[in-house]
């Protein structure tokens, strides 16, 4: 049969064979191309999309903290302390709150200046960071008073806590400028949530606060539970 076709015939189906194999060649460097180019999609496509999420992260921290002290704002604060209320209720668990307000504050700003106020607050939130527990929600509550949420403990707890933080403060001194060291000291006031009584955190930081009230009326410095 293959006798049969001449020699150029021949020559021509094998032409023909090449140039099918060579486009088959051709096809599979198309195939990379393609898949290349879908890899490459994917990448920046995951790229913002981890974008978006990093970005949206920082929005919800930036809506949650206090730009000065990075501490937690009196928003976020209301709304996990319901939520560690209602898990206390439910857990039968303890739960404690501290209020603290810096003593005569105003003298602060009016001998040093609004810089050295500004200062005194970041050094102050640092100084809370360090001495509480990771789990304690820590949060500026506007101006120098800052509230802390501490679960699991009761009032005896709150008032060991409260103590620790006022000696805290008592012993540091802010270093200025001209080499002089300012000191400065709180009042706080402790308050245990009662999951029977308590219908909600607003009840308790009115205790605590009530605690802080008395504290700084017999004398600042000190520590009163509620
Ligand atoms: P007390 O011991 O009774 O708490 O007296 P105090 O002077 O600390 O309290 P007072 O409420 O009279 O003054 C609080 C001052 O805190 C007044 C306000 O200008 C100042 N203040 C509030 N927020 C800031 C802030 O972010 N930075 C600075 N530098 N000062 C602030
Ligand atoms: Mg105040
Ligand atoms: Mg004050």
């Amino acid at each position: 049969m293959v006798k049969s076709v001449d020699k150029e015939s021949q020559q021509k189906i094998l032409n023909k064979w090449l140039a099918i194999n060579y486009v088959n060649e051709t096809n599979y460097d198309l195939l990379f191309k393609v898949i290349g180019g879908f890899a490459l999609v994917l990448a920046i496509v995951l790229f913002f999309y981890a974008k978006q999420i990093k970005l949206g992260k920082e929005l919800e921290l930036l809506a949650s903290t206090d730009s000065m002290t990075k501490l937690y704002n009196r928003r976020y604060f209301e709304d996990a302390a319901e939520q560690f209320l209602e898990l206390a209720r439910r857990n039968e668990t303890d739960l404690s709150l501290i209020m603290l307000d810096v003593d005569d504050f105003k003298k602060v700003n009016d001998e040093y200046g609004h810089k050295v106020g500004d200062t005194l607050l970041i050094n102050l939130a640092e100084i809370l960071q360090s001495l509480s527990r990771k789990s304690d929600i820590i949060c500026r509550f506007g101006g120098e008073e800052f509230i802390t949420l501490l679960p699991h403990t009761n009032l005896k707890g709150a008032n060991f806590m409260a103590e620790k933080i006022r000696t805290g403060i008592e012993e540091f001194a802010l270093q200025l400028d001209n080499s002089s060291q300012l000191k400065f000291t709180v009042s706080l006031g402790a308050s245990q949530v009662n999951v029977l009584e308590d219908k909600n955190i607003e009840a308790v930081i009115k205790r605590a606060d009530d605690a802080l009230y008395e504290a700084k009326n017999s004398g600042k410095n000190r520590v009163c539970l509620k």
